[in-house]
């Protein structure tokens, strides 16, 4: 399945959920008019939408891998943006226009409503504003209070998830209607159990992570931090390289919150260790320098499909394009391909912005001098360096460098910041570089 048809695999559930609610509802209620229908129908299908959105947050390996994390978020984050509205229409339909909220006539069905309404709020501003920037990405103001936003605590708010779905369900079985609509009730209690024990199950398998000690930390350039980990008992995960996890600092005098870092390693060459790079950009990152040897960390994962299958079974040429730090799941498909001998045409170009940003550049000289087949193209976009071209990889690049024939012949392997990844998007679009060809690996949610 493509990956376009996959973003409908998860509203397909909550649709799939709500047909068989209004099966289990028609079979023994009539709605008496369309006021009342529309308002079943909206209640149902905002709780259908909120239990997929659970199940999205449980991040399922199977569609993961296909899909893709940040594709699986938009997803979330649309749905979200879907569920505002059928709530609006259902609980305006129950207050009467504001007629029933203005007598203020509380029952244990309108109390219970109250409670999965105003948590949800909540969960849904957090979701919009704080944690994800599929919708405020546009405005720089809104991004500017996002970064701002205390994360962790927001992330916090955002578990409320859970307490609106439990007083929803409970909301469902105080329904007069509902009452004796076993089916339904049953619906409901049973898609309940299943979505919020997949989600205690997976914070279950989270709190259990193997750990990982801090072997070595270095800095290849000034804000750049390379950490080596391995595990303190038992195997290093298995993992392909390219793929990122969720990094959990818990014995460290930095935060415990778990941040996504792609690997830079090489699954076949690091057999016992994972290294990771990675770069100051905000409050977590800013405060690596205190992280020291014998500190402990858990790794989430692996995620992500840098380097898929196909790719990594074939000779094919191969394009790794990174923009700065995006340079690190580009590192690790490299040094794969390095311990795995390989022969095939491999291109590796790498937009840089400062020169003190550059980093494993006599390593990369090396490679070019030993391997006939591998050649590397560095350009720095913030100022001018003696020996290297000014500017973006563009297609004027391409062609100064004699790489354009790799459009239509390799594999691309695109990884770095949204405005970096928007352009070299365009970029391939233009010169018809199909999506078959193209992996991508951003690093925002
Ligand atoms: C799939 C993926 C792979 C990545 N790989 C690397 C890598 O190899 N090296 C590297 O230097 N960076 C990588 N990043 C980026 C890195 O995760 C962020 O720079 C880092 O989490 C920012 O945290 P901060 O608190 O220092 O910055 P902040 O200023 O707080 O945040 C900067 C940005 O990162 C986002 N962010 C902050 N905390 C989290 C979190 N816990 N989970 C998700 N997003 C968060 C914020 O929403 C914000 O947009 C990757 C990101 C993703 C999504």
């Amino acid at each position: 399945m493509s990956q376009k048809a996959l973003r409908w695999f998860f509203p397909g559930v909550a649709l799939l959920m709500f047909g068989t609610f209004l099966m289990a509802l028609l079979s023994q209620y009539i709605p008496p008019n369309f006021t009342e229908l529309l308002s079943n129908v909206t209640g149902t299908l905002s709780f259908c939408i909120m239990l997929t959105l659970v199940l999205i947050a449980v991040r399922p390996k199977a569609i993961e891998r296909r899909l893709g994390l940040t594709n699986m978020y938009e997803v979330h984050a649309w749905m979200a943006m879907v569920l505002p509205v059928t709530l609006a229409i259902h609980v305006f339909i129950r207050w009467s226009g504001l007629e029933n909220v203005l007598t203020l006539n509380l029952t244990n069905t309108s109390i219970l409503g109250y409670v999965g309404l105003t948590s949800l709020i909540i969960v849904m501003l957090t979701g919009i504003f704080v944690l994800s920037d599929t919708i405020i990405k546009k405005s720089k103001q809104l991004m500017n209070l996002k970064n701002k936003a205390n994360r962790n605590f927001h992330l916090w708010l955002h578990r409320l998830a859970i307490v609106s779905i439990v007083g929803i369900h409970f909301h469902v079985y105080n329904v007069e209607y509902l009452l004796d609509n076993t089916p339904f009730r049953l619906l409901a209690t049973v898609y309940t159990v299943l979505v919020l024990g997949w989600y205690a199950i997976y914070k279950i398998r989270l709190a259990r992570l193997p750990k990982y000690q801090v072997i070595r930390t270095h800095q290849p350039s000034p804000k750049i931090h390379e950490i080596e980990l391995q595990p303190t008992k038992g195997d290093r995960m298995d993992y392909q390289a390219g793929q990122f996890g969720f990094f959990r600092f818990v014995d460290s005098q930095v935060s415990s919150e778990a941040h996504p870092f792609s690997f830079a390693s090489s699954p076949t060459r690091n057999q016992d260790t994972i290294i990771v790079m990675i770069q100051e950009d905000g409050d977590f990152t800013s405060t690596l320098a205190n992280v020291k040897e014998g500190d402990q960390v858990t790794i989430e994962g692996p995620y992500g499909d840098f380097y898929p299958a196909e790719v990594r079974d074939s000779n094919e040429p191969m394009v790794l394009l990174s923009g700065g730090i995006g340079l690190t799941p580009s590192l690790s498909v490299l040094r794969e391909e390095i311990a795995q001998n390989s022969d095939r045409r491999i291109v590796f170009i790498w937009g840089v912005g400062y020169e003190d940003q550059l980093m494993f550049y006599d390593q990369l000289k090396d490679l070019s001098n030993k391997y006939p087949n591998f050649s590397h193209h560095i350009i720095f976009s913030e100022e001018e360096v003696d020996g290297f071209p000014h500017g973006f990889v563009d297609n004027d690049f391409i062609h100064a460098e004699g790489l354009e024939e790799f459009y239509q012949t390799a594999t691309w392997h695109v990884c770095g910041p949204p405005p970096m990844l928007e352009a070299a998007k365009s970029l391939l679009a233009e010169n018809n570089v199909t999506e078959d060809q193209l992996n991508i690996e951003e690093f925002a949610f």
